[in-house]
C-alpha cells in the first residue's frame, strides 16, 4: 500500500482526473476527501470508493471561496487530525481566442484555475507547515508549455499554476513540504468530451484530429494522470520539488 493512511483532499474529485485519483488513492490506503461543487456525483465517487472497501468521504465546497474552503479543512481536520496531501485538481475550460473571450468568461476561468489554487492551499497550508510535513500537487497542463489555439485564458491559467508551483516550493520547503505540478495532455475526460462537442461541427472528426497530434497515437485516460498523481503524492516523489510531471503522450515533443 503506497499511501497507507495518509489523508488526501483532492479537490474536483466528482469527475474525470479527480474522481480516478481519489479511487487509485483509496485502493492504495488513503483515507480520501472527495471536494467537488457536484453534491450528487460527489456522494456517488465516495460511496463507490466505500462499497470496494475504501476510506472516503464526499465534503462540499467551492474551491475559490474562502468561507466555503475554510470550514471544510476544520472539519476535515476534526475528523481525521491532519492532511498529508492536497491536491488542488478542479479547473474549468474556456473556450475562444483571446478577442473573442468575454470579461465574464475570463474571470470565470482565471477564479477556478488560480484562486482555486491558492484557496484551498492557503488553508492547509499552515496545518502542513505546523506538522513539517506535505505534499501538495497543483494541476497544471502541458499547454501551459506549448500553448494552444482557441484556449488563451485556459492556457494563461495553466502557466500561472505552473509559476506559482515553483514560488509556493521555494516558500515552503523548509517546512518539509513539496509543491509539484502535473501537466497532463489530452485526457478523454468528461471536460475534454465537452469541449469537443462545444466547440466543433464534427466531435467525432475533432477527437480523430486530436489522436493524431499524440505520439502516442490516443488520447490519454484519467487513470493515466492518476497514476502520476498517486507518485506525487507517495514518499517515492520525496526528491521532486517545484517539479512539472508531464503525462502528455509525447505532445510536448511532437
Ligand atoms: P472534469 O470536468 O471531468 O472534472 C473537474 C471537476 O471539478 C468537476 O467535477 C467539477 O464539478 C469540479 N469543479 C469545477 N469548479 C469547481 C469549484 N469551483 N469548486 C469545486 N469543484 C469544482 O475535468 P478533468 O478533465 O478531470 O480535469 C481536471 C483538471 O485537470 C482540471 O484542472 C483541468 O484543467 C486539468 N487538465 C485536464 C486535461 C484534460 O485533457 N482533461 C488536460 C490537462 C489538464
Amino acid at each position: 500500500m503506497r499511501l497507507q493512511g495518509k489523508v488526501i483532499l483532492i479537490t474536483g474529485a466528482a469527475s474525470g482526473i479527480g474522481r480516478s485519483s481519489a479511487i487509485l488513492f483509496a485502493s492504495e490506503g488513503a483515507k480520501v476527501i472527495v471536494n467537488d461543487l457536484s453534491e450528487e456525483k460527489g456522494e456517488e465517487t465516495a460511496a463507490e470508493i466505500r462499497a470496494a472497501g475504501g476510506e472516503a468521504v464526499y465534503m462540499k465546497a467551492d474551491v475559490t471561496d474562502p468561507a466555503s474552503v475554510s470550514p471544510m479543512v476544520d472539519e476535515i481536520l476534526k475528523q481525521f487530525g491532519h492532511i498529508d496531501v492536497l491536491f488542488n485538481n478542479a479547473g474549468i475550460s474556456g473556450v475562444g481566442a483571446l478577442h473573442e473571450i468575454e470579461p465574464d468568461m475570463w474571470d470565470r476561468v482565471v477564479n477556478v484555475n488560480i484562486r482555486g489554487v491558492y484557496v484551498p492551499s492557503k488553508y492547509v497550508l499552515p496545518h502542513m507547515m505546523e506538522r513539517k510535513s506535505g505534499s501538495i500537487i497543483n494541476m497544471s497542463s502541458c499547454i501551459a508549455e506549448i500553448g494552444l489555439g482557441k484556449r488563451a485564458v485556459y492556457a494563461a491559467t495553466k502557466g500561472a499554476v505552473l509559476s506559482l508551483t515553483k514560488s509556493m516550493q521555494v516558500d515552503y520547503a523548509p517546512y518539509n513540504i513539496r509543491v509539484n505540478a502535473l501537466l497532463p495532455g489530452t485526457i478523454l475526460t468528461p471536460f475534454v468530451e465537452k469541449y469537443l462537442r462545444e466547440s466543433y461541427d464534427n466531435p467525432e472528426e475533432a477527437y480523430e484530429g486530436l489522436k493524431k497530434r499524440q505520439l502516442s497515437g490516443d488520447l490519454g485516460r484519467p487513470e493515466d494522470v492518476a497514476k502520476a498523481a498517486l507518485f506525487l503524492a507517495s514518499d517515492e516523489s520525496k526528491f521532486m520539488m517545484g517539479s512539472p510531471l508531464y503525462i502528455d503522450g509525447g505532445v510536448t515533443s511532437g
